[in-house]
């Protein structure tokens, strides 16, 4: 099978690519497109898939591109339904909705930031998070989280934040990502045993985990972040809200 390639991955700044159709299924209420190559980031780990546009380079034709998901090993792109889809075979330009992306970028990174400070300073494993652009939250086992540590929490990451740390994604073999410990609080053992390649985003002095998003390249994208909430969700299980300032 053809290796179609997902540009996401290896660079989150890719916001527009030329691309050809590769395949097309009608067969259900939104046309579904598959490219030989495209720069969508087709949701997971909490984050959202990406939205844009593709215009056809013949006509000048475009389409609204409302979901992309991971199918197999491929990405395929979700339109608008009600107009007929484009062929195997066209030229298109793949555009993405980058506002939307880069808070995206910025809002991820930010969750990170978090879940560094909070296992550096409080040993608390991060169990789940979910994000969209501009706040998320994530959820940790932190038996003895209070309002008062909240709001240290908060000042403690948009001083990390301020310290204009690199943001950099390693691919790394399966053996060598199990030998980092710090891998393991992120629940890399819960991968499936056939994935061979870890993919890895480090901010470097601070967090390193296991992760398939996008994300900025320096936290001083980010900017600063306001902790907006938390809650308990049991005894142990707690959820701290955060948004982009
Ligand atoms: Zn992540």
């Amino acid at each position: 099978m053809d290796v179609r390639e997902q540009i996401c991955y290896s660079d989150a700044y890719a916001r527009t690519v030329e691309a050809r159709v590769a395949e097309v299924d009608e067969s259900g209420e939104a046309p579904l497109i598959v490219l030989d190559r495209t720069v969508f980031y087709p949701g997971g780990g909490g984050q959202p898939s990406d939205r844009g546009l593709l215009l056809r380079a013949d006509d000048g034709r475009t389409w609204t591109v409302r979901a992309a998901r991971k199918s197999g090993r491929d990405i395929v792109h979700e339109l608008e339904p009600g107009h007929g889809p484009p062929s195997p075979g066209d030229l298109l330009t793949v555009d993405l909705d980058w506002h939307r992306r880069y808070a995206l970028m910025r809002t991820h990174t930010a969750l990170h930031a978090l879940c560094g400070v909070v296992w550096r300073d409080y040993g608390a494993l991060v169990t789940g998070g979910n994000m969209e652009p501009g706040g998320g939250r994530m959820d940790f086992e932190f038996e003895r989280m209070s309002g008062d540590l909240v709001d240290a929490i908060e000042a403690t990451v948009n001083v990390e934040l301020a310290h204009k740390r690199d943001v950099r994604v390693n691919v790394l073999p399966r053996a060598a990502a199990f030998a980092i410990p710090d891998l393991i609080r992120t629940r890399i053992n819960l991968l499936p045993a056939g994935i061979e390649q870890i993919r890895t985003i480090e901010i470097v002095g601070l967090d390193l985990q296991a992760d398939g998003g996008t994300h900025v390249a320096n936290t001083r994208e980010v900017g600063g972040i306001r902790v907006t909430g938390y809650e308990s969700k049991g005894r142990i299980n707690k959820r701290i809200r955060l948004e982009l300032d």
